[in-house]
């Protein structure tokens, strides 16, 4: 049986369906779709200016590494812009070693400077250890926030004025989901993909929030993308799993469900985001809209 053609060239054989949009696309319509999509994200949300430095978290995953060949392109063509690239070691034994080995040779590869921070150094404590210590809470409820914490405090070190992560279309629903199962709006605010200034904090932006994650997927591989693509041993106990579940379900049944359900969690949003008030922790001094940061928070209820 032969392919069906691309949609867009029109000469190419298709090699993967977008269901959401009957498209039949070839991997080089794919590619330059994906790359358009986050251009137009960018621009859509004022992510960007001419001279921004950009801090990248990359992780050693599909998303980051397929982002951070999108945005080194964006940079080549921006000459005043800069890319630098930030990991995180939560200290997973087994999986984060082996996805950093593969981050650092991507970014030696294409030439960015790449810093490496560790939870070991910034909380004297790692994510085995906290995961197999006594906790009330999910590894991942720990890990998210002293990984945002790590993160911001990595950027302002490196005078970056942007920190872009590389969340997809589906962490973007699944977050939205999480959020309102929690009835917490202010969280909401934070899914804005344009990220808020603040004091304290450098501009989070999202700009791959609009590329589900199979097309990204697909981006790593039809790019040759080596990638780390076995999971974190805590991650099946978070109720993200049972979100993304769901969400993947509704998607096979009814296409751009997980599109709807960022979109109407952007509604929402801008509501949330003027309510964001900033002070300071008065333990560690960190930007924090409650008298002690979260991440103080959870680390003294380790202590205990
Ligand atoms: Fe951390 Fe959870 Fe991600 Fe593992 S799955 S790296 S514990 S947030
Ligand atoms: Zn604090």
């Amino acid at each position: 049986m032969t392919q069906p053609t691309c949609t867009k060239c029109k000469k190419q054989p298709s090699i993967y369906h977008r269901p959401y949009s009957g498209e039949r696309l070839c991997g080089a319509c794919l590619a330059s779709s994906i790359k358009d999509r986050v251009q137009r994200t960018i621009s859509r949300h004022d992510m960007l200016q001419h001279d921004s430095r950009i801090a990248l978290g990359v992780s050693g995953g599909k998303d980051s590494l397929a982002l951070l060949n999108i945005l080194a392109e964006i940079e080549e063509k921006h000459p005043g812009a800069e890319l630098i690239a930030v990991s995180i070691d939560e200290g997973v034994r087994g999986y984060r070693d082996e996805s950093l080995t593969i981050a650092s040779r991507a970014c030696k590869e294409q030439g960015i400077e790449h810093h490496i921070t560790s939870f070991a150094d910034l909380y004297s404590l790692t994510m085995d250890e906290i995961a197999t210590g006594q906790r009330e809470l999910a590894a991942c409820s720990y890990c998210g926030v002293l990984r945002r914490r790590a993160l911001n405090q990595a950027a302002r070190s490196l005078d970056a004025d942007r920190l872009a992560t590389a969340h997809n279309l589906d962490d973007m629903a699944q977050t939205a989901i999480l959020n309102l199962l929690r009835g917490d709006l202010n969280r909401l605010a934070l899914m804005h993909p344009g990220g808020r200034d603040l004091p304290g904090f450098v501009r989070r932006i999202k700009p791959y929030c609009e590329v589900p994650e199979c097309e990204s997927a697909m981006y790593a591989h039809l790019h040759g993308l080596e990638f780390q693509s076995l999971p974190c041993p805590y991650a099946s106990e978070a109720m993200r799993t049972d979100a993304r579940d769901f969400l993947n379900r509704m998607e096979s049944k009814r296409p751009g469900t997980k599109n709807i359900v960022y979109r109407t969690a952007l509604k929402l949003a801008p509501e949330a985001r003027r309510t964001g008030v900033m002070g300071s922790c008065e333990t560690c001094g960190e930007p924090s809209p409650e008298p002690k940061c979260r991440a103080c928070q959870l680390l003294e209820s380790l202590a205990s």
